[in-house]
């Protein structure tokens, strides 16, 4: 099945629905936005009064509260607010977590921010949402790019109550495990994929990783404890490149304390050129759409594992098809923040205390029992993993809109 291609990267609805024989209103009940807000912040920091554009999408509540991050980029819009809430409606329902898909995005540079005045913009814009926080939860935040620990905290000051929020600091409720588990996670999704559809050691195996953030340094870094050669990482500034592989828990440390890894323990490479090195898998754990027509074309290695959101277009996505590449889907690959997620939900909902075991070996069985309901899907309806990780979804948010009455 070749998709039409209506998002970039994410669910096709109108090729889905023939698989899944959906009627026309399931359609269109899907292909609605459920609830947006486009709001003009007002933020008073004292010295002056920032107005800042910000977006609140809610895509779909129909399994449960809207849950997603809180994204601070200076070129963030209402388009890629609502593309990134749609995304976590499929995470959480190919993972089977009891939550809808939501997301917010406020534009700002967070660079040319100190941590008062964003905790002054969080603060606000939880008094523009405050129903949404409490009455009921309809919305759970959680950081996403320029945002952390600290300013889930802010969340937590202002409603009082721990539930309403994930991904705070770990002596107020957050949880062990946290701020590791979407690299914990993309770095098993890379191990399923080598070892069981490609039948490679991950001992064997040689990784090139773009992004040296959250998500990238923590990947390299359990990748390497595999066993695994990463023989380049870098980051917005450029990387570093070693053949013989990287010394990834130096790099971790000093990328804690220096502004960029490039260069650093290898030599120096581009961005450009981190898509054409010989290796077994490619990790793009940076930015959306890096992998676009032009770049797919020069990626050698046989798996590409989307840690990142949307990294590859839909036009690059039809050329790594072509060439035989196995993808691992972002919806699939990156789940580990989200299933974390719900672990600290319900041990700030009950008052349960969770282990960094516990929180790894549940991320480790979400994704591994996802894995091989996509890997049946896609064998059952000859159709990519992305494909199949889409059609377990809609159907469970299909399934849910039926039992509440909707469709
Ligand atoms: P981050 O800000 O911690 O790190 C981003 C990294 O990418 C940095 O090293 C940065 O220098 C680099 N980068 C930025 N632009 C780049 C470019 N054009 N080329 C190369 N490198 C570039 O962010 P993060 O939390 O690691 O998130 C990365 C991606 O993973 C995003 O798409 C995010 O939505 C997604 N994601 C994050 C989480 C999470 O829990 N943090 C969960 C799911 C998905």
């Amino acid at each position: 099945m070749q998709s039409t291609g209506k998002k970039v990267g994410g669910v096709d609805i109108s090729s889905i629905s023939k698989i899944l024989h959906l009627s026309p209103p399931e359609v269109s009940l899907l292909e609605r936005i459920e609830k947006e807000m486009t709001i003009g912040l007002r933020v008073n920091c004292g010295d002056e009064t920032m107005i800042l554009n910000a977006y609140v999408v809610y895509h779909s509540t129909a399994r449960g509260p809207a849950k997603g991050g809180i994204r601070l980029a200076p070129n963030v819009t209402l388009e890629e607010t609502r593309d990134l809430a749609e995304r976590m409606t499929w995470k959480t329902a190919l993972t089977h977590i009891p939550f809808g898909g939501g997301k917010t995005g406020i534009r700002i540079d967070p660079r040319t921010l100190t941590s008062f005045t964003k905790s002054l913009i969080i603060a606000r814009l939880v008094q523009e949402i405050r129903n949404e926080l409490v009455s009921g939860n309809d919305y759970i935040p959680a950081p996403d790019l320029g945002t952390g620990p600290p300013e889930m905290a802010v969340i937590y000051n202002e409603i009082r109550n721990p539930e309403c929020v994930t991904g705070k600091p770990t002596h107020v409720g957050g949880l062990p495990g946290r701020k590791e588990a979407t690299g914990r996670g993309v770095s098993y999704s890379t191990i399923y994929a080598l070892e069981h559809i490609h039948s490679i050691d991950v001992k064997k195996s040689k990784i090139a990783v773009q992004g040296f953030g959250n998500v990238g340094s923590w990947a390299s870094k359990f990748l390497y404890e595999k066993g695994a050669k990463i023989v380049a990482v870098s980051d917005i500034e450029g990387g570093t490149y070693n053949p013989e592989g990287l010394d990834i828990p130096k790099l971790f440390e000093y990328s804690k304390k220096n502004r960029t890894i490039k260069g650093v323990g290898g030599k120096v490479i581009t961005n450009e050129d981190l898509f054409s090195l010989d290796v077994d898998v490619f990790i793009p754990a940076a930015v959306e759409n890096v992998i676009d027509k032009n770049t797919a074309n020069k990626i050698k290695a046989k798996i590409v594992v989307e840690g990142a959101n949307g990294p590859t277009t839909h036009e690059g996505d039809i050329i790594l098809s072509k060439k035989g590449k196995t993808v691992i889907p972002d919806i699939l690959a990156n789940s580990g923040g989200v299933i974390a997620s719900y672990v600290e939900w319900k041990s700030s909902k009950s008052g349960s205390i969770t282990k960094r075991q516990e929180v790894y070996d549940t991320i480790e069985e979400g994704i591994g029992s996802s894995y091989k309901d996509v890997i049946a899907a896609a064998e059952r309806y000859k159709i990519s993993y992305r494909n199949a990780a889409a059609v377990i979804a809609v159907d469970e948010v299909v399934k849910a809109m039926h039992d509440r009455g909707w469709a």
